[in-house]
């Protein structure tokens, strides 16, 4: 399997994959959904009672919004990842009771009248943690009103809750293969204008295919003319591939990671089938 990145920009990426199959790119789309491990907020503590500001002022710890709405909108904002940083917390060598190397602690400590931004979070004793994403809305508090929370967020995948879904739009299409016979294209047959993606194009009175890779292979270009200039397939072993990704890890990372975990399984099915065979 071959991989050519057409374009990356931070959190987004486009690539075809040749050499490969539709089962194998089918894999890649699954794992990209559900395998990729991130961090992402899992216990959220709320301060009851009184809030006091510096001046004395004395806030009410309640607002418009249940506690639940408010922990699963935290848990929701894109915690920055760094697989290189964390472990599971269940293997980690704290036995489970969270520490730097499994989890990260965010307080969220606002006083009203005004908006509580994803921004707001301060990330404790690691400042290079702060959530990328400042401008998610949590919760409006008005001029008696305040909040005190302490959320930890911990590594986890796709498979227990989308909060830890990496990667957003995951999706590929066949190479698609275009074919342009001269000798009938007909001058009264505008291809260019029937094709909803710009895919033709006219260059010195010729008919060419301007861009190729942008064709869904809708077929407006062969169904609707009698007898069209235009033959279409598709490679079965090429596909272009996109995904975008929650910013809690850039695109790149994001397939690489997957492509490590593809090899590691199918390493282990390899294993796994070799000793089905040692045992006949
Ligand atoms: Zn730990």
């Amino acid at each position: 399997m071959d991989i050519e990145v057409l374009e990356s920009i931070e959190n987004r990426i486009r690539f075809v994959v040749s050499k490969a199959t539709p089962e194998l790119v089918n894999s890649l789309r699954r794992t990209l959904l559900s395998d990729i491990p991130k961090m992402a907020i899992d216990k959220v503590e709320f301060h009851l009672g009184p809030i006091m500001d510096d001046q004395g002022k004395e806030y009410e710890s309640v607002t418009p919004l249940f506690d639940e709405i408010i922990a699963h909108r935290i848990g929701l904002v894109p915690v920055p990842t760094d697989l290189q940083l964390f472990c599971y917390r269940d293997e980690c060598n704290c036995d489970g009771e969270g520490c730097p190397s499994c989890t990260i602690m965010y307080s969220l400590h606002k006083m009203g009248p005004c908006t509580v931004y994803s921004g707001d979070m301060e990330a404790l004793g690691a400042p290079e943690l702060k959530v990328k994403d400042e401008l998610i809305p949590i919760v409006e508090l008005n001029d008696s009103q305040a909040v005190l929370i302490y959320a930890i967020a911990e590594l986890g995948t796709a498979q227990r809750h989308a909060k830890w879904q990496v990667a957003n739009g995951v999706g590929y299409k066949y190479y698609p293969l275009i074919e342009i016979d001269q000798d009938r294209v007909d001058s009264s047959d505008d291809y260019v204008k029937a094709c909803p993606r710009g895919v033709f194009a006219l260059e010195d009175g010729k008919l060419i295919s301007f861009d190729p890779l942008a064709c869904t292979l809708c077929k407006a270009c062969v169904e609707n003319f009698e007898n069209s200039a235009i033959t279409l397939s598709c490679d079965d072993t090429r596909f272009i591939f996109e995904f975008e990704t929650d910013g809690s890890m850039n695109a790149k990372d994001a397939l690489v990671t997957s492509l490590e975990i593809m090899a590691a399984s199918f390493d282990e099915f390899r294993e796994q089938v070799s000793d089905l065979d040692s045992k006949k």
